[in-house]
């Protein structure tokens, strides 16, 4: 099946990425909004901050989404220290296989991370990469809500 990832995880702090590397990635592709931020919020979290920080020793890091904002892209430029790129028309995979030639890094030496199987997770297929599906950044933040909710409840119900 075209759309089925690679791998299909809950949260992006998830994923192992020292397995990621271990099969020969070079390169982490990364969708933007709901992906490594709240949708249109503009701002990293703190725990991406960090883990780009990380990432960055091992991997070419990049952006790249189908937002045609000009203005907030190049925003999001601004508190990145690597390439962001907008209007990326996914789920053509020609722009990411542009940006992985400008970095001499290989198809098969990338990874496509995003939270959406039409636009992200094809574009990373057509373009030969390995592929991970992530549930959305903030209904992550719901549904550890919920579960810490859940808990609470299973607590008062056994008093
Ligand atoms: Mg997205």
């Amino acid at each position: 099946m075209i759309l089925k990832p690679d791998y299909n995880v809950e949260s992006l702090f998830d994923i192992d990425f020292k397995e990621i590397k271990a099969l020969g990635i070079n390169a982490v592709l990364f969708d933007l909004d709901s992906t490594v931020m709240p949708s249109k919020s503009g701002e990293y979290p703190p725990e991406v901050i960090t883990l780009f920080q990380e990432l960055k020793q091992n991997f070419v890091l990049a952006i790249v989404s189908n937002n045609k904002n000009k203005d907030y892209i190049s925003k999001v430029q601004t508190i990145s220290n690597f390439t962001v790129i907008g209007n990326a028309n996914k789920p053509s995979p020609k722009i990411m296989r542009n940006f992985l030639k400008s970095v001499s890094v290989k198809p098969e030496e990338t990874v496509v991370i995003g939270d959406r199987p039409l636009t992200d997770i094809l574009a990373g297929k057509l373009l030969g990469a390995k592929t991970i599906l992530v549930d959305s950044i903030t209904k992550d933040k719901e549904n550890k809500l919920t579960r810490f909710v859940r808990k609470l409840e299973r607590l008062v119900i056994r008093k």
